[in-house]
């Protein structure tokens, strides 16, 4: 390797560590190694929306029509209530949905195989005395030595607990059940919108998202102090959306009736206090490592995205600079943004669990051009 190349290790191979090697890798003064504990992409997870802000951040990485191919454009968000009266209808720009899968394979797929490595779970990391670089420690006891550490390890993240042990994950009261329906029928006739059925006496909405093939995503979301959650099982988790759905319109109980529950999953929803700063001691979170969202936000994937290119943009332009000068540009252009999206996550919050007027509907995304406060 040329030894002035700086070496950058990621740890995590979902959207936002994918999609930092990616854009790193064109980085003429950089070499890229990332580690994912599982053994392969993993299959599981369901899928997402990923707003315009993600596709916008696809489209700069110039990779927007590999995620097109693998997903269903989706331009419509529409509302109803259970006599499938219309509370809300609104146009949507530039969205797709996509099954987890296809996304993250679809960005791998960009990848150098040489720039990743399976089966490699982080344990912990050391500093190298007398010098900036880190020490990754592997479970299989193998080691790496970096100039650049990134965190992208997720929700539960084992390098910010290391930086801030304090920082606690508080689970809320909204819960959320996802999962996905085989239904051509139902797939054309919805079509290009996310259809929701939204019930907020009850506490209780349904969102269907039409992914690719027939197959639609769903996500039920409901209110703990009003609705007595089901366990994490495929038979309780289909008996509990079974009869959620009796009176809802007819689209809402087919997608249940359609379902495959050994591949749903119950959702405990976290919400998490702004970190003081992305980074400390010389490593960097990004992506759900460093902030997770609210599911409400629809921003998950989309903010994992724009962290990562923001950085190989700052490494790409400053290639003299400090890799400190760079983490604290990076913190000081993300955080405020990130701030914005937690508090818009934190007032749909609200008002699903605290307002049953049907005036309260609310489109069910963060972004910049949605008031926070619809
Ligand atoms: C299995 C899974 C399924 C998901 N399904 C959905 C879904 O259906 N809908 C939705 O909206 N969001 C889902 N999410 C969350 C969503 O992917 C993220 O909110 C968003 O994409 C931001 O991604 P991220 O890359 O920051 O984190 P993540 O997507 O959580 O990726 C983190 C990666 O780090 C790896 N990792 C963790 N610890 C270590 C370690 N010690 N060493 C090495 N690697 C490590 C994990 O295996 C994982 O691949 C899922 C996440 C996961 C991990």
């Amino acid at each position: 390797m040329d030894p002035k190349k700086k070496k950058i290790a990621i740890v995590g191979a979902g959207i936002a560590g994918l999609s930092a090697a990616y854009n790193f890798q064109s980085l003429a003064n950089v070499e890229v190694k990332l580690f994912e504990k599982a053994k392969s992409l993993p299959d599981t997870g369901l899928g997402f929306l990923i707003m315009s802000n993600g596709m916008e951040t696809f489209a700069k990485m110039g990779i927007e029509k590999e995620l097109k191919a693998n997903g269903n454009v989706i331009n419509n968000f529409i509302s109803v209530d259970n006599n499938s009266r219309v509370l809300i209808e609104s146009e949507l720009d530039n969205c797709l949905a996509i099954s987890r899968s296809n996304c993250i394979q679809a960005v791998c797929d960009q990848l150098n195989p040489e720039n990743i490595h399976f089966n490699k779970e982080i344990t912990k990391y050391s500093d190298v005395p007398g010098s900036n670089q880190k020490t990754l420690h592997f479970s299989d006891g193998s080691t790496y030595t970096a100039d650049i550490l990134i965190g992208a390890d997720g929700l539960g993240s084992k390098l910010r607990k290391k930086l801030y042990p304090e920082h606690k994950i508080n689970i809320v009261k909204e819960k959320e059940i996802v999962g996905f329906a085989h239904h051509p029928e139902l797939f054309k006739k919805i079509g290009n919108s996310l259809f929701k059925l939204d019930n907020p006496k009850k506490g209780l909405n349904l969102g269907l998202l039409p992914t690719l093939d027939g197959q639609i995503l769903w996500y039920m979301q409901f209110n703990e102090d009003k609705i007595t959650k089901p366990e994490n099982t495929p038979e309780s988790l289909e008996k509990f959306c079974k009869e959620a759905v009796l009176g809802m319109p007819i689209e809402f109980q087919e997608v249940i009736s359609h379902s495959d529950f050994q591949k749903a999953y119950l959702w405990a929803m976290a919400d998490v206090k702004i970190l003081p700063s992305f980074h400390k001691d010389g490593v960097l979170l990004i992506g759900d490592a460093a902030h997770p969202v609210l599911a409400f936000t629809s921003q998950g994937v989309n903010s994992a995205l724009e962290d990562s290119y923001l950085l190989s943009n700052l490494l790409a332009d400053n290639p003299d600079s400090e890799i400190i000068e760079i983490f604290e540009k990076f913190d000081s252009i993300r955080r405020p943004i990130i701030a914005k999206t937690l508090h818009g996550g934190r007032l749909l919050l609200d008002k699903f669990l605290n307002h049953d007027n049907r005036d309260n509907i609310y489109l069910p995304f963060v972004d910049q051009k949605f008031s926070f406060s619809k």
